[in-house]
């Protein structure tokens, strides 16, 4: 039995397929492509591969149907696009295939379903008009749809949004939310917007009575889960930050249009930190994959390093986590090779029902709690003469989605003694406070394609993303 802190009722539950066919509908909420993802959204979308394995672990492989959407088209990607003057299909392609592929790197499973917002608009319009017609959305002067929030008395249920008071009101005028994403609002909120000039070529046409433009933010995830779900997903997740207004928004969207409970179960796994603030390409104090493999750490370091720490607690971010995570895979590897050298007898499957390993799932099943799991395993890996067999220890490392091959080796690119001057120079002229100088250098060196990371003390040379 996996039992999993639930956000709606703040208490752990246990997880069931709800469906007579026993499969397990398993939705999470998934990447905007307009850029790589950083480390942060890595550390939640990890956390649900772990979950995804102990979950086919528990009601066998193909018993977990797990679908993660695309956001390919909201106002941060089109921005992107008539930027860089390509099309908004060119940018979220690139940006999709690189999010794949740091996927594959982190030795993520693939979703059974990754649907587009820009793959599935008829989806979302159908669901819009059924709001219309039930009453629960209305159509703004500008031929935009907003969802009525005061048509939801349970508006707020997952966030406890009504304690802290809906800041301004909960119907009425949208308040020129068409050109917001409403992340930080508890008005009504879009479900359609309008097209605007800025949008381009970058608009479809809308429900009944709207104008052209495009789908809401929350609109996709409701429409989505539903066309390949069903109406009720058996567990819906996301990181903290989605926990309002999205997935409040996609509550009062899914049971006003559908009628039936929304999602059984919610997880929200908490965020990564850097220096005590929240990973954000905002804060401007993001890591990527490929950063870290430029300072020579192998993705399977990241992976370990980004599980360690418990999945609702947040986590700090340092470079010395990684070196402590290269350690701890270091110490799996070899125990593994001492399992496997020994004769085939002693890695029999253990006639016993219990296996030294039942205290490591053990802990998984028990809210995620990857920290007692991992301190559990290394009690095991410490033992000699070694009890386990090699078959149980595998499909332990198989649920943490742990490589243990040799790791790749350094691929950290030679630093160019020319940028190795340049930044001897800009660091010197940082100490003696000549900040002009030090920013015309850092310029320089971006311009031949380094990035000078500044600590305390020194600092480190990365190839920039
Ligand atoms: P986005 O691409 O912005 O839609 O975010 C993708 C996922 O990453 C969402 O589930 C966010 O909750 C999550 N996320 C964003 N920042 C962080 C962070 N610093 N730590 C952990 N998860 C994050
Ligand atoms: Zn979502």
């Amino acid at each position: 039995m996996i039992r999993l802190h639930d956000s709606l009722t703040r208490s752990p539950r246990e997880l069931a397929p709800a469906q007579p066919d026993g499969v397990f509908r398993f939705y999470n909420c998934g990447p905007t492509v307009y850029a790589a993802a950083h480390i942060g959204n890595f550390r939640t979308f990890l956390v649900n591969d772990l979950l995804r394995r102990l979950l086919e672990l528990e009601f066998g492989p193909g018993r977990v149907l797990h679908v993660r959407n695309i956001t390919d088209v909201d106002d941060k990607t089109i921005r992107r696009a008539r930027e860089e003057g390509r099309p908004l299909g060119d940018v979220t392609r690139q940006w999709t295939e690189k999010f794949h592929a740091d996927c594959a790197a982190l030795n993520m499973l693939p979703p059974h379903h990754e649907p587009r917002a820009t793959g599935r608009i008829a989806d979302q319009v159908d669901m819009i008009n059924s709001l219309l017609a039930k009453g629960h959305a209305y159509t703004a002067s500008d031929g935009s749809v907003y969802f009525k929030i005061s048509s939801f008395p349970d508006y707020g249920a997952l966030s406890r949004v009504r304690e802290r008071e809906l800041k301004r009101g909960v119907s009425g005028a949208p308040a020129g939310a068409a050109d917001a994403d409403e992340k930080e609002d508890g008005t009504d909120f879009a479900l359609w917007k309008a097209a605007k000039p800025d949008d381009g070529p970058n608009r479809w046409s809308g429900p009944r009575g709207a104008a052209e433009g495009r789908p809401g933010w929350h609109i996709e995830c409701s429409a989505m889960s539903r066309a390949l779900l069903g109406p009720t997903l058996d567990l819906h997740t996301g990181g903290v930050d989605l926990l309002f207004p999205h997935h409040e928004n996609e509550i009062a969207q899914s049971q006003c249009c559908n009628g039936v409970t929304f999602s059984r179960h919610w997880y929200h796994s908490e965020h990564l930190l850097v220096d005590g603030r929240k990973m954000s390409k905002s804060l401007g104090n993001l890591y990527t994959l490929d950063q870290l493999r430029g300072m020579g750490h192998p993705p399977a370091v990241l992976r370990y390093a980004l599980l360690a720490g418990h999945p609702r607690k947040q986590l700090n971010f340092t470079l010395g986590s990684l070196h402590a995570a290269g350690k701890a895979l270091a110490t799996l590897r070899n125990y593994r090779a001492r399992l496997a050298e020994r004769p085939a007898a002693a890695n029999a499957p253990a006639a016993a029902e219990r296996t030294p390993f039942d205290a490591v799932l053990g802990h998984l099943r028990d809210d995620l709690n990857t920290p007692a799991a991992l301190g559990a395993l290394f009690t095991i890996a410490a033992e000699k003469p070694a009890s386990a067999s090699l078959g149980e220890f595998d499909r332990v490392i198989g649920v943490f989605g742990f490589d243990l091959s040799e790791p790749e080796p350094r691929q950290a690119a030679a630093i160019p003694d020319e940028i190795r001057r340049l930044a001897g120079l800009r660091w010197a002229a940082k100490q003696s406070k000549n900040f002009a100088e030090a920013d015309r250098l850092r310029a320089e060196i971006a311009a031949a394609g380094w990035t000078m990371l500044d600590a305390k003390a020194d600092y480190t040379l990365v190839p920039k993303k």
